[in-house]
Formats: structure tokens, C-alpha cells, sequence
């Protein structure tokens, strides 16, 4: 867990408040020590929260992460593992959930225990008379394919319609089956609502021990000391909406007015209007259809390249809507069978796959490599695409999502 905001007059380990100077902890900057000895006995339990992250208040808003020394984009700033996974809350019944999520939080550690129960309630269920900890599972999980987890430190951080920061997936070494079927789930809104904990049936009961999944969460933009480090909340579609949309957006699902710089108005241009434009673009589109004439395809692909060319001016979004455009093009480019096209896009994806660090977007990026090699015979003979392959194109989801 990262460590608090300190006055950093004081020394971490003892105490000592007098005249000497004391010195950081070079790798995170969030703590300070009198001596070299300090520093080494506190080590033991600061190696743990030697990122370079630390925890405040915001006012209006509650705890946030504030950082302690300015980061490189692509920079790590911390792991985190899942203590809480649910699997398919929506699918199950409420007694099912409460259960589950229950034994759950029996096998906590104490510290992880007041972690969890430090965090807000859901405010939407502030006055029904529900399990105090589904209110606060429900505001602070976050949805990966159809299962809902528990972070304890990605939940700390706050959200901006203008993120400095995002999250992925790790891959787990011993991989388990029990999240197969999440990989080819496509995403959902960040949090769903607590409707689906409700739920009056039952699929089968969540017997299962679920794996626990780990995350990364890296820089996406220069962050300076001092600044509040922000995930989006929203869906990357969601996050493409105008200043309106999310507003209406984020009260309805996640209870409350956002007060990020966009929405204060502190960052300018809003870029309203560019959102608008991406937003009419996409709506015309038909990139599932099958039985297209060539002329049509190539035509879409010239407007999925307009999309991409305005999403890589927005800053108002979550950093994964520019990997989604890259990756819409090269499907349509490659369907419309544009050698140029593909390459400009897989270009675009590659840069941002290097500059953000991801290992699950370069997983996916590599990935994508592989079926455009298994699909080149098709590519090069130039001729329209049969409906097996567009079904193979464009119902495959990035594992990012
Ligand atoms: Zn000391
Ligand atoms: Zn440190
Ligand atoms: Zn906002």
C-alpha cells in the first residue's frame, strides 16, 4: 500500500524532528530518513510501499494518490493483486454473491480487512438494506470480462474524464481455467450496477476459487510531482462521449459529480467537438458486414483512419481508445486488403504499444501479427474477404479489455 502524505520533516523511522537535513528514499521519494540506518531498518516493512505514489485527501472527494516524484510515461507505479475476485456477479443470485463475497473476506489479512472496510460504500445504496460490504464491494471493484474485482490499491485512485495513469492485466504464470470464459467477454461500463447483485437466479454456484489476478498500473502521460495520479472510471466507448454524456454517465453509475480539471474547465480545449465528430464517424459504420463490394470496404477504412487521426489529438479519454483505433483500423485496412493502410496503423499501435509498457497490449499486439500472417494468403490474393473471415476479424477482442 502506498504510504501517506507526510510533512517530511520528520524522520520515517524515528521520529526525529530536529535541524538536520533529512534525506529521501531515492527510488519512490515518499518517505524521509535521519540516516542511513534509518532507513535500513525501516526497510522491511517500506519495501512493501517503495512506490512512487502516496496517499491524501482530496477535498470534495475523499482519498486519492497524490505523486511523490515526477513519472515517465510508461512508467510503473505500482502492481497490485485482486483479493477479491467475483465471478459473474451478474449471473448469480443475491444470497449466492453475498456468500461468496463473504468467505472472501474471512481469509483476508487484518491489514487487508481495514483496507477493505476503509473504502466508500457505493453511495447510490446508501439507504437500502443491503450487505454493508456488497455497498462497498459494488463501489469499488472493477469489472474484467464478466468477474468483478477488488484492488485495494487501484481502488484509492480517483477518476479523470482526462487519466494520467491506466491499468492492465499481468499474465499469471500458473493460468487457471476459471477466467476462460472472461477472455471473450467484451467489456462492460467500469463498474455495473448493483442491480445485477440482485439477481434472482442462478447459473450454478460459485463453488470455484477464483485465481488472483494481478494488474499493472503505468503512466500514459508525463506525471509531475505533486500531481494527482487519475484512472478513468468510464468505458473506453464511454470515455469518447461529450462533456454532457459522461456527467450524466458517471452520476447515474457511479454516484457522483465529476470534478476532474476537464469538467472544472481548468483544461482547455474540451475537445467537445472533436468528440462529436468521432462519435458521427462511427455511426455510419458497418464493420461487421458481410457480402460488402471492395470500393465500400476501402471507403470505411478511409473513415476509420479519419477516427484514428482525431482520437490521437484527444486528450479527454482513457489511454486504451487510442489502441482501440489503431486496432480498428488494421482490421478494416486489412479487410479491405490496403497494404499502406494496415502498415500505418500497425505503425501507430506499435508506438504506443512501446511507449506505455503494457505487457498485455504487447501480448495482444503480437497476437494480432500472428493472424494477419495466418490470414496473408487471403490478404495478397487481393479478393474480397469471405464471411469467415470477417467473423474472424471482427468479433476477436483484445484481451486488454
Ligand atoms: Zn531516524
Ligand atoms: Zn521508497
Ligand atoms: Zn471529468
Amino acid at each position: 500500500m502506498p504510504e501517506s502524505l507526510t510533512d517530511r520533516t520528520t524522520c520515517h523511522q524515528c521520529q526525529h524532528t530536529g535541524t538536520k537535513k533529512l534525506s529521501k528514499c531515492a527510488s519512490c521519494h515518499s518517505v524521509t530518513y535521519c540516516s542511513q540506518d534509518c532507513q535500513r531498518e525501516d526497510w522491511a516493512r517500506h519495501s512493501d510501499n517503495c512506490v512512487p505514489a502516496m496517499i491524501t485527501e482530496y477535498e470534495g472527494k475523499g482519498r486519492g494518490l497524490v505523486a511523490s516524484r515526477d513519472i515517465k510515461m510508461g512508467e510503473l507505479i505500482f502492481n497490485d493483486t485482486a483479493v477479491i475476485t467475483m465471478l459473474n456477479p451478474n449471473g448469480r443470485a443475491y444470497e449466492d454473491n453475498r456468500k461468496f463475497l463473504m468467505d472472501q473476506i474471512g481469509k483476508l489479512s487484518e491489514e487487508q480487512k481495514a483496507q477493505f472496510y476503509s473504502l466508500m460504500p457505493h453511495k447510490e445504496y446508501a439507504n437500502i438494506g443491503i450487505l454493508e460490504e456488497l455497498k462497498i464491494f459494488s463501489g469499488n471493484s472493477k469489472p474484467l470480462g464478466d468477474d468483478e474485482r477488488i484492488f485495494l490499491n487501484l481502488a484509492l485512485i480517483n477518476h479523470s474524464c482526462s487519466p494520467n495513469a491506466t491499468f492492465g492485466k499481468l499474465q499469471d504464470l500458473e493460468d487457471d481455467n476459471n477466467n476462460a470464459e472472461s477472455h471473450q467477454s467484451p467489456s462492460r461500463s467500469l463498474q455495473a450496477g448493483l442491480s445485477s447483485l440482485f439477481a434472482a437466479f442462478s447459473f450454478s454456484s460459485p463453488s470455484v476459487n477464483p485465481k488472483k489476478m494481478k494488474i499493472e498500473l503505468r503512466a500514459v502521460k508525463e506525471i509531475l510531482k505533486g500531481e494527482e495520479i487519475t484512472i478513468c472510471y468510464l468505458d473506453v466507448v464511454d470515455s469518447r462521449e461529450t462533456r454532457t454524456d459522461r456527467k450524466n454517465i458517471l452520476r447515474d453509475e457511479f454516484a457522483f459529480v465529476c470534478k476532474c480539471k476537464v469538467c472544472l474547465g481548468e483544461i482547455r480545449p474540451n475537445q467537445d467537438d472533436t468528440l462529436k465528430r468521432i462519435l458521427y464517424l462511427r455511426r455510419s459504420l458497418r464493420v461487421d458486414a458481410h457480402n460488402v463490394r471492395m470500393e465500400e470496404r476501402m471507403r470505411q477504412a478511409l473513415q476509420v483512419e479519419k477516427i484514428l487521426q482525431l482520437v490521437q489529438q484527444l486528450n479527454v479519454c482513457r489511454f486504451e481508445a487510442k489502441l482501440d483505433a489503431c486496432y480498428a483500423l488494421a482490421r478494416m485496412a486489412h479487410l479491405a486488403r490496403d497494404l499502406e493502410l494496415r502498415q500505418k496503423a500497425l505503425d501507430a499501435w506499435k508506438e504506443l504499444v512501446d511507449n506505455s509498457g503494457f505487457e498485455q497490449m504487447r501480448l495482444d499486439f503480437e497476437e494480432f501479427e500472428e493472424f494477419l500472417n495466418r490470414w496473408s494468403r487471403q490478404f495478397n490474393s487481393k479478393r474480397s474477404p469471405t464471411g469467415e473471415e470477417v467473423n474472424f476479424f471482427c468479433l476477436k477482442k483484445l484481451n486488454h479489455f
